[in-house]
């Protein structure tokens, strides 16, 4: 009998609110996690969907890919960074690796999949999907049949998650997670299936938008609010939509449900390059008056040694003598110019004068080999309890409005996973990590689990 895997995705999907409420609510999940291989999984640096989904079904680490987050640096020049999809990941992928012993896949809204590469099997891309317009399916033709199946309209992804219209933005994540759930069944009944994965983008999306409400550790949290239970009542509802799926998979068919990183309350914003300003390591031409996103041109380059990139981690770069065109670091100099930018953002505090204990990595040190362009250094602003803004003129190095809109949470370190091989294997834990899975054991041990001799440049190991 030819075996089955499901593997269900779920977005940011993160412990606290899952085992940390002892799975009231959902019964589903207390059922999965009955019998199986679970705990938590520790996420790649930094924990962020591009490259994580990536990093786990290739078990290959970002700068093995070659990919430091959805943007990415294309050269050395002084311009905008370049968004990745698809087509910039070179390694294989577990159902590469399937479709070439010819096992067949089902894949729906796995990040990074557009735009859509055939395979042995089906194919419904990504949320970098760029419109319903363009092709995200393969077939092709596939796209009018999940339409029709998913009462008229798939959704990719809600439209803007970062609203103040919360209602409305509630409403659109209940009726996309709902569409794409009956979309994967639908294909798990017509396809012929060895191997099918869905990623659900909806619990990243809430736990953006709805944190300052559920968690009262957030700075913004107030007792019985509206939408106090949002978060919890979502999760239920999720459990509700994995029953489903399990209701339609043949009874020995196992099952992972895994997260591609956690979430934490967010504090606040760090903007980075009014931190480099005040530290005299970047200058702007003309001050602005009002906060904007910082342009390469408004950069004095021959002023300036470092500068950062927005985002839920921060992404610092130094401007090198004869790497950069305007470079002002001395290539001898380099080394111990990263180690004082290091020391200075490992100083920085809150607005009380607290130290927020901020991390910073160099790329060469934790990852194999780092391929296309890595960022100097890698930070974590108070290890993630703050984000990176990008912007300048805020007139402070502390916000607490998010400049790209609202947003509560930050990613973790740390998501879930779930390993229902029916069975029965225990609560089994291997990595490195101790009490811990790594996203990186997730696709050798898939690769295993179909009988696929693991291929030496997977550094994650079997579970
Ligand atoms: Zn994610």
């Amino acid at each position: 009998m030819p075996k089955k895997l499901a593997v269900i995705g779920l977005d940011c999907l993160t412990p606290q609110f899952l085992y940390g409420g002892g799975l009231d609510g959902m019964p589903n999940f207390k059922r999965l996690i009955e019998g199986s291989l679970w705990g938590n999984l520790v996420s790649i640096v930094p924990p962020i969907t591009v490259p994580a989904w990536t990093s786990m079904m290739t078990s290959q680490d970002p700068g093995m890919l070659g990919i430091y987050g959805f943007r990415n640096r294309k050269s050395y020049a002084y311009e905008e960074l370049y968004t990745v999809n698809a087509s910039n990941v070179k390694a294989k992928t577990v159902w590469n690796y399937l479709s070439r012993n010819r096992l067949r896949s089902i894949l729906l809204g796995v990040p990074q999949t557009y735009p859509p590469m055939p395979l042995n099997g089906v194919l419904v891309a990504d949320f970098l999907t760029p419109g319903k317009e363009s092709t995200f399916t393969y077939p092709p033709g596939l796209k009018e049949e999940i339409d029709r199946v998913a009462d008229g309209e798939y959704i990719i992804d809600v439209k803007d998650f970062r609203t103040d219209d919360k209602k409305s933005l509630l409403e659109q994540i209940y009726v996309m997670t709902e569409r794409r759930f009956k979309v994967f069944r639908h294909l798990l009944a017509r396809e012929d299936w060895d191997f099918a994965m869905m990623v659900e983008m909806g619990p990243d999306r809430i736990h953006h938008a709805f944190w300052r409400f559920c968690d009262p550790s957030h700075r913004l949290y107030v007792k019985g609010n509206e939408y106090e239970d949002v978060i919890r009542r979502y999760y239920a509802r999720l459990d509700l939509e994995i029953g489903r799926v399990l209701e339609a998979l043949p009874s020995d068919a196992s099952v992972i449900v895994v997260s591609d990183h956690g979430a934490k309350a967010m504090r606040g914003g760090i903007c980075i390059n009014e931190f480099f300003i005040r530290e005299g390591l970047l200058a702007v031409k003309e001050y602005p008056k009002r906060p904007v996103s910082l342009t390469p041109a408004m950069i004095d380059w021959r002023k300036t040694a470092a500068w950062g990139e927005g985002g839920y981690y921060a992404r610092v770069f130094l401007n090198v003598a004869g790497r950069e065109s305007e470079g002002t670091v001395p290539r001898a100099e380099y080394e111990r110019v990263r180690a004082d930018v290091k020391r200075r953002l490992e100083g920085l505090a809150d607005e009380n004068g607290t130290n927020i204990g901020t991390r910073v990595f160099y790329p060469e040190e934790i990852y194999r080999r780092c391929e296309n362009i890595p960022p100097d250094l890698i930070v974590y602003l108070g290890d993630l309890d703050w984000r990176s803004a990008g912007s300048v003129g805020h007139g402070a190095i502390h916000i607490f409005e998010n400049d790209t809109g609202p947003d509560d949470a930050n990613h973790a370190q740390e998501g879930i996973f779930i390993w229902h091989n029916r069975g029965g294997a225990g609560r089994v834990t291997s990595s490195p990590a101790g009490d811990k899975i790594s996203i990186y054991d997730v696709a050798p041990s898939i690769l295993d689990f179909f009988s696929i001799e693991v291929p030496p440049d997977m550094i994650g190991r079997v579970v």
